[in-house]
């Protein structure tokens, strides 16, 4: 899963891909791109659709980590895990799009070709897909894993069990009957490649465990059979180093979400912050114990904090990379490998940090009173989304009235409800260890001032969604509560502190009972009445989006950053 500041829950699709052994496939030149696209590529591009100011949306952040703890092989792993990324990031060019050098080469203006790479394609992610080159149509919903002129009722009625695959193209003979073609085939050369630098790296590896995993991946990059390779992933634990890499998620597939995309991530491992997780979730049954609701609600026994660490990413490639950045993993996606193992949670600490700096802070400086603007830091954000990770293990997963488990009473509205838990619960958590002495930076202040500014960096693009409704939730519950006032002067907000302890418990406490009761009309009239925004919350909002504030980052990353 990719995380952007919430999770979201995706069932994997399990499918053994079949090979064709049909007549020779057609490259994938041949069939890059979807409609219109030679009639761009051909001449150079000097005008964009959108208007400049469009293409500063990305604020550049240079994406380092120390590295300073690191060993000569340490150092020559990580170029070679690098350079495996970046065959990834060249394979889901490929899925995405097409032939990446010939659309960059015919864009004359820098700027408008530096979109196209973050975007990798002439499609703008972060505004619905829109083309920004003149030239190109709507980006086809398949991508480029089906062919172009494929309708729905042509694949719905092929007849090929396989056909729901996570590692296959869809391309047509020459006779222009669809087949299968498995990745570990249509790419080839690449993926040799790359199995042979993890190989590489497998060498210089000191950690025995992680040796083998990227011994294993290496193997499944060249035959497409990944749950090996995911099984000895959940066992390695202690490795400083990691890796992800390979076809994972399927949201480039917008047609079906069926088809993986290439992509990577190299980490290395925030120790401190990891030990000291591991420490906190020694109070989770204090912490259950003490939750502000009758007891009823709070009889269950806690889930650990299993496997929840923070990493720095020093590289991003492929799907991870295109537009907005996650912040947080959740893998692997495998159903039959999480019913075995479960998942791990990697935190991504230094993304965070760019993304508060570059958006969160601007923000704050345009909505929160100037007296209360020092409270906004980022070890505060940081210690409210790792929290919010513990927090999804407190609280209550079966009803107390016979519904069945809170999931299946609550149906679709159980994660929206649920990521309101973990975020208040959350913040809940970190006053209660202040409370019992446990060192954490910064005050109480910190982490409430923030939170309600990261209220603010969620509502930025409206309450449409599922997890806008349940930030709006909050919003107007404090507000109601009296947690915050406003400054009519100046339309900057403050935290009252009293008032917003207070709500922080109530609003806890109803949410649990809600979640207890699987009362799904009681959380439907909650979302109905307050996930909404009114028109001086709006006008708030306006203010910042005139204040141009950037919307997501780009990594300016590899090597060199990192003085490797
Ligand atoms: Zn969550």
């Amino acid at each position: 899963m990719r995380y952007f500041l919430h999770s979201i829950q995706m069932i994997a699709v399990l499918a053994v891909v079949a090979g064709c052994q049909q007549e020779t496939p057609p490259s994938d030149a041949q069939q890059a791109g979807g409609p219109a696209v030679e009639s761009a590529a051909d001449s150079a591009v000097n005008e964009a659709l959108i208007p400049p100011e469009r293409l500063e949306i990305y604020a550049p952040v240079e994406l380092t980590s120390d590295l300073g703890a690191l060993s000569t092989r340490q150092r020559q792993m990580l170029q070679r895990l690098i350079e495996a990324s970046r065959i990834m990031d060249g394979l889901f060019w490929r899925q995405a799009y097409g032939e990446r050098d010939a659309l960059l080469a015919g864009i004359a203006d820098p700027a408008l070709r530096h979109f196209a790479e973050i975007n990798y394609g002439p499609w703008d992610r972060l505004d619905g897909d829109r083309p920004f080159l003149p030239g190109y149509g709507p980006k086809p919903l398949g991508a480029n894993f089906y062919p172009p002129d494929m309708t729905r009722e042509e694949f719905e009625t092929w007849d090929e069990p396989a056909k729901s695959g996570l590692y296959s193209l869809v391309r047509r003979d020459d006779d222009g009957r669809l087949y299968l073609h498995p990745y570990h085939l249509a790419y080839r050369d690449e993926l040799n490649k790359a199995a042979e630098l993890l190989r590489q790296a497998a060498e210089l590896a000191d950690n025995a465990g992680f040796a083998e995993y990227l011994k294993m991946r290496a193997a499944a990059l060249i035959s497409d059979d990944y749950q090996p390779s995911d099984r000895a992933w959940m066992d390695i634990k202690d490795n400083p180093i990691e890796l992800v890499i390979g076809p994972i998620e399927t949201y480039e597939d917008q047609l079906y979400g069926y088809r993986a995309a290439y992509e990577a991530y190299v980490l290395i491992k925030d120790r401190a912050w990891s030990d000291r997780l591991a420490r906190f979730a020694r109070y989770l049954p204090d912490l259950q114990r003490n939750l502000p609701v009758a007891e009823a609600y709070r009889a269950e026994t806690p889930g650990g904090a299993a496997d929840l660490n923070a990493y720095d990413v020093i590289f991003y490639a492929g799907h991870s990379n295109a537009g907005s950045k996650t912040i947080a993993i959740n893998l692997p996606n495998d159903e039959e490998v999480q019913l075995q193992k479960g998942t791990r949670r990697l935190q991504l600490k230094n993304a965070m940090r760019a993304k508060f700096d570059k958006i969160m802070l601007p923000i704050a400086e345009q909505l929160i009173v100037a007296e209360q603007q020092p409270s906004v830091t980022f070890e505060a954000f940081f210690q409210n989304t790792m929290f919010h990770e513990v927090a999804h293990g407190l609280g209550i997963k079966n009803t107390i009235n016979g519904r069945g488990t809170v999931r299946e009473a609550l149906r679709e509205q159980a994660s929206a409800i649920e990521e309101g838990k973990a975020d208040i619960l959350g913040l809940y958590m970190i006053e209660q260890l202040r409370a019992l002495g446990e060192a954490l930076e910064g005050e109480q202040a910190d982490n409430d001032v923030t939170f309600l500014a990261g209220i603010f960096r969620s509502v930025r693009f409206g309450a449409s969604s599922a997890h806008g409704k349940a930030n709006m939730v909050r919003f107007n519950y404090f507000k109601e509560h009296g947690a915050f006032s406003r400054d009519p002067e100046s339309g900057r907000y403050r935290v009252e502190p009293e008032a917003f302890r207070r709500a922080t418990a109530s609003l806890a406490e109803l949410i649990l009972t809600l979640q207890g009761n699987g009362d799904y009309d009681g959380v439907r009239r909650l979302f109905e009445e307050k996930g909404i925004i009114d028109a001086e919350l709006q006008d708030d909002l306006d203010r910042l989006a005139a204040a141009a504030i950037p919307v997501d980052v780009v990594f300016e990353q590899g090597e060199a950053v990192l003085g490797l």
